[in-house]
């Protein structure tokens, strides 16, 4: 038999395009089956080779497209499982995705490849994915099982403890080990693998996840201040998982007091996510002063705006050209009234990322094809509300499972190289690269 190993497609030594190949006693299972963030085509897809061992089910930890990006290439395959909250949001990423890729190509075809798969193959796909049962555990083949346990970062999100009668793994996926209001800390601290493979998205900040409490105090500060002066404030926020926080984060800073009262306005994706968490998650979301925009097509920035004073909940969260945000923050920038506050990763390649480090009276060279605009706004800030954990707790959870190896994936190699020299005292600790395979035994 054929020894137990973790061979790494996706996501080693970057955050990329999330999947790996968990072979336990016999039993292959594909963990995530995602797509590469910043490429396109053939070239986002996960470096996977099946030639020696073919999956016999897969699992899929979170709905971000770096998760379950891949899904549509390998339904038809592979058997995959997720909680029913990714099922469902799912569809709508994978859907978007199709789409995005459509209009790119039709747009820039001398840049953009053929699309990888179309709406139609994107439903199928996100359809054929099978929820966990009511004890959210999978049987797989040859005794080995695998248990499915809250992950908190995003709505649906799971990390997979995997056991064979000789061995046992647990993958995080993505994970929070703090509350949001949207979902639960992860409730993985207590388990006791021998092998863990764990994310180290943030393995570079030590303390970001804890700051969170002073992050949203200095952000509803500064909305105040501009909200006060019945002006607007336009957050960039991720579709799925930011918009819906931020929208609950906003909500309660109103009914405490702390900001005043004033429409949130919503656009773009993260609106259909929303129908989502509001089924699964309820209370705040069903906050009464959200509205819900279309922002496609020519409408004016001007009727926009008339919503003000207003917070703008708007994707994409890196103001990636044609999305509301950015039609948005291509004016305000150029305003000395309103504000723009991110509150993410910022890709330093990104519209977002050059705005916010340009200096006053700087021209911002915005989508990468000649269009700019000049900064004259000094109200363009930036607020670290992250839903991975930090450095401190990452080193943390780590040393408390105790694994006899540890495993570090999705996050540059700076940062899993920082997470290695905290913990490689203390355990067998490996950052392996995309096409190597790690032994377990
Ligand atoms: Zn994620």
């Amino acid at each position: 038999m054929e020894k137990d190993s973790l061979k790494v497609f996706g996501s080693g030594k970057e955050i990329g395009a999330s999947c790996f190949l968990l072979s336990l006693n016999g039993t292959n299972i594909l963990l995530d089956c995602g797509m590469h963030p910043k490429k396109s085509g053939p070239e986002a897809l996960p470096a996977v080779d099946f030639y020696s061992s073919f999956p016999d089910v897969g699992l899929i930890s979170h709905s971000h497209l770096d998760h379950i990006g891949a899904l549509p290439l390998f339904f038809r395959q592979i058997q995959f499982y997720a909680s029913k909250p990714t099922i469902a949001i799912s569809r709508f990423m994978l859907e978007d995705s199709a789409s995005v890729q459509e209009r790119r190509r039709y747009e820039d075809p001398q840049n953009f490849p053929e699309p990888l798969f179309t709406e139609k193959e994107a439903r199928k796909a996100s359809k054929s994915v099978k929820s966990f049962k009511r004890s959210q555990s999978v049987r797989l083949r040859g005794n080995v099982n695998a248990y499915a346990y809250p992950a908190g970062h995003i709505l649906g999100a799971r990390s997979f403890y995997i056991e064979s009668p000789k061995i046992s793994v647990l993958y995080t996926g993505d994970i929070s080990l703090f509350d949001q209001i949207t979902v639960p800390s992860a409730e993985i601290e207590d388990l006791k693998p021998d092998i863990l493979i764990m994310e180290g998205t943030l393995g570079l900040e030590e303390d970001a996840a804890s700051r969170r409490v002073s992050e949203i105090r200095a952000f509803a500060s500064e909305v105040s201040k501009i909200l006060s002066l019945r002006q607007s404030v336009l957050c960039p926020t991720f579709a799925l998982g930011k918009t819906q926080e931020m929208l609950c984060i906003c909500d309660k800073l109103m009914s405490e007091g702390r900001i005043p009262y004033v429409p949130i306005v919503l656009a773009g994706m993260g609106k259909r996510i929303k129908r989502i968490y509001s089924m699964f998650v309820g209370g705040p979301l069903r906050t009464s002063c959200a509205i819900e925009i279309d922002l496609r097509g020519n409408t004016s920035i001007e009727r926009v705006l008339e919503y003000g004073p207003a917070i703008f909940l708007m994707t994409s969260g890196m103001a990636v050209p044609k999305t509301p945000s950015y039609k948005l923050a291509k004016r305000i920038m150029t305003e000395d009234k309103n504000g723009i506050f991110f509150v993410g990763y910022l890709d330093p390649e990104s519209p977002a990322y050059r705005i916010l480090n340009a200096q006053m009276g700087e021209v911002v060279e915005l989508d990468g094809k000649g269009e700019k605009a000049v900064k004259n706004n000094p109200n363009i800030k930036s607020f670290r509300i992250t839903s991975h954990s930090d450095k401190n707790q990452l080193t943390e959870l780590a040393l408390k499972i105790s694994p006899s190896k540890l495993i570090l994936v999705h996050g540059d190699a700076p940062a899993l190289d920082a997470l290695k020299n905290r913990l490689h005292e203390k355990t067998d600790v490996l950052v392996p690269s995309i096409g190597e395979t790690v032994e377990l035994d």
